[in-house]
């Protein structure tokens, strides 16, 4: 394998495993206000990662059909935008999520009493 492939193939499986991770960033900032895909595109971007519309916009798509997320387009500053909020079910798994990412920071930085 090349360098460059394997640079990439590292990413990719990188992406994969904080898949997770970014789903739940999703939900997060769904479920305190609607979102709209390059908006958070740029807010992952502050924390670090790097996704594209081609892999924002189906991570969307798969949270809504889950029913976590809910979108309505809108019209706003003379154009059309898919706004995503959290639904009741997206907010419940988020309260789930929050336990078991606290149980495994506490695991990860091990600061259990
Ligand atoms: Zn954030």
């Amino acid at each position: 394998m090349g360098l460059a492939t394997r640079v990439e193939a590292d990413a990719r499986a990188e992406a994969k495993l904080f898949s997770g991770f970014v789903r739940l960033h999703v939900l997060y900032h769904a479920s305190r206000s609607p979102i709209f895909g390059w908006g958070m595109i740029e807010e992952l971007r502050r924390h670090g990662y790097r996704l594209s519309p081609g892999t924002l916009y189906p991570l969307l798509q798969g949270l809504e059909q889950a029913g976590f997320l809910r979108s309505e387009r809108k019209f706003a500053h003379g154009r059309f935008r898919r706004l995503y909020r959290a639904t009741t079910a997206g907010r419940r798994a988020l309260r789930r999520a929050r336990r078991q990412i606290r149980e495994l920071f506490g695991e990860l930085f091990d600061e259990r009493p």
